[in-house]
This record gives C-alpha cells, structure tokens and sequence, in this order.
C-alpha cells in the first residue's frame, strides 16, 4: 500500500456555502468521508497547512508548501495538495522549480464543485490524484478531470467546465480512460540525486500585458517602485509596438539598470520567437530574455525563482535556458 500524505490548503473542494458565500473549511464531513473510502487502497495522512481560497495564495504561502511538501518527502511514496483550482498553476509552477531534483510524486488536486455536494468532481478529481501516486508519476502535476498536467505547464481555462486545466505546448502526463491509464514517461527523467529544496525567491516581479498603444512610460515607473523583474506578454509570435510610443527604449533602460525582462506572447499556445519580425529582434537588441513557449504562469514563477537564486543578469539568463521541470522546450 502507498503511504500518501494529503496536505490540505483550502479551496472549493474543502468550501462550504453559507451567506458570506463560499468559504473553506479545514476538516469538511464529507472530505473525511471520501478520505476514509480510499483508505482501502492507500495509507493516508491528512495534514492542514492552510485553508485559504486560492486568491489568497502568495509567494509566503508557496514557500510554506514547498518546505511542508519537501520535509515529508522522505516519509511517504508521494503528496497530494488540495489547493483552489484559481492559482493552483501558479503553486504548482513555482513547486516545480522549488523543488530540484525531484524524485517522487507532488500531486495537486481540487474541484470545481464543493465535495459536499452531490454533484461535486472532487471525489474523482482526488481519486486521479492518489492513482497518479499508485504509478508514481514523479514530479509536480496536477489530477483533474481524469488527466494529469504537468504543473509548470498547466493554465486555468474555465472557469465553470470539469476540464478546468490544460497542458499548454505539452502533453498531458497521463490520462485516464475506462480501459485504464495512459502515462507519458517524464522528459525530465530524475537523475538520481536526492530531491533538494530551493525557496528562495523575490517577490518584486510584474506582469505587464501590452495593449496596441500602451504607454512606455509605464516601465520606467516599475523600475521607480523596485521591480527586479518584468515579464512582457506581447503580441503574436514577437512583437511590440516602437512607432510613436517606443516600448523597446525604456525596456533597453530597465535591462542596463539590472532589471530582468522576460518576453512571452499573449497568444496560449505555441511558441513565441523575437527573432521573426523587425518589431521583435529590436526588443531582442536590448538584452531581454525570451519565454520561448513556456505559459505565462511559469515564466512569472520561474523569474521570481530566479532572481530569490542571484542578482546578476548573466545567470538570470542561464537559468531561462535551462529547462529545470519541463516547463520549457529548448
Ligand atoms: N476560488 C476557489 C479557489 O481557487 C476556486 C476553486 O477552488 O475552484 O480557492
């Protein structure tokens, strides 16, 4: 039998509906009650870190889970969090990269749908999630609606629908069918060192999404409130806008001052390349890195990642060629 801890962070999965509207509880009746089902198959621990909506999830909160998850590690064949479906990409993203070299499942899971309702995609969604343990599909994923994401390359898409996650520019880690499961082994294959934990990371990071006439003056202000990283999300395949309002200036003044600027597309799927265009190789010219066709959620975590690493932009730029979890094709 595998000896599964469950850490519980919150989320629909554990919420209750009262009038203040829906709220997590830490120990919901009916999350006990399918817990104790599947304690036919597994030998469980249920630990709560946290009980929080995952709005309320922030870098504190991901290093709290990234030292609870790496200090049990030894004890058990693998972890599920359950964590609110809303930033859990985020989490799980930013595990992946906390945790290096790692040798044994990390499996996040939630629902859409309260577990106390009759209705609810909990129950199956934290069977998926035990399963992907069973097989020992190592590294950060996530079990939702029969399918396991890889975690740093998992977006959120719907808000109402079960298949509330993708696989961007990925293929799903494993799927599960009537007939059984169909895993993909990991391109990341462990390599034999002990898994070691990195939580170091800095919180001074922006996401700027560019809309055709953004105000370049933008930049400077983040550079003025301490920003040491910005990631850009620009148009198509590589492309911003220097005719009259000049974006690539004041990013070419960010990266001679140190700050680090990742460059990714607003486009979800495929990757982006600045070399293509004019409009690209111009912000290229400045020293800014590119996401290639990493999702914006990993590109964000991994550069508030790199930069709790080092300060120098030289090694900031080796780490984004460095795929570290397979959030990244190079
Ligand atoms: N607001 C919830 C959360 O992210 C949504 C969910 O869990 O599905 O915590």
């Amino acid at each position: 039998m595998k000896k599964v801890l469950i850490l519980a962070t919150g989320g629909t999965i554990a919420c209750h509906t009262g009038e203040g509207g829906m709220v997590p509880q830490s120990a919901p009746p009916a999350l006990m009650g399918a817990l104790g089902a599947f304690e036919k198959y597994y030998e469980l621990t249920y630990r709560v870190i946290l009980n929080l909506d995952s709005s309320n999830i922030q870098p504190e909160e991901w290093q709290l889970i990234a030292r609870a998850v790496y200090e049990a590690l030894p004890e058990y064949d693998g972890v599920v969090i359950t964590h609110g479906t809303d930033t859990m990409a985020y989490t799980a993203s930013m595990l992946a990269f906390m945790l290096q070299d790692l040798d044994k499942p990390v499996v996040f899971t939630g629902s859409q749908i309260p577990i106390e309702s009759p209705l609810s995609d909990a129950q199956s969604n934290l069977a998926t999630a035990l399963a992907a343990i069973e097989h020992n599909v190592v590294g950060v994923t996530i079990a939702f609606n029969h399918k396991l994401v890889r975690g740093c390359r998992a977006v959120k898409v719907r808000t109402m629908g079960f298949d509330a996650f993708e696989s961007v520019n990925s293929l799903n880690r494993g799927e599960f069918f009537a007939d059984g499961v169909r895993l993909l082994t990991d391109r990341v294959e462990p390599n034999g060192d002990r898994c070691v934990l990195k939580d170091r990371l800095s919180t001074d990071v922006f996401l700027l999404k560019l809309i055709p006439g953004t105000n370049p003056a933008i930049l400077d202000k983040l550079a003025e409130m301490g920003y040491r990283g910005i990631v850009l999300e620009t148009f198509g395949a590589g492309g911003l806008h220097y005719l009259r309002r000049d974006l690539s200036e004041p990013v070419k003044r960010l990266v001679e001052a140190g700050v680090a600027v990742v460059l990714c597309s607003q486009c979800l799927y495929e990757q982006s390349d600045f070399s293509l265009y004019e409009v690209g190789r111009r912000i290229l010219a400045t020293g800014a890195l590119q996401g290639f066709d990493m999702t914006t959620e990993a590109a964000v975590t991994k550069l508030m990642w790199a930069l709790g690493q080092t300060d120098d932009l030289n090694e900031i730029r080796q780490i984004f060629s460095t795929n570290y979890a397979g959030e990244i094709t190079i």
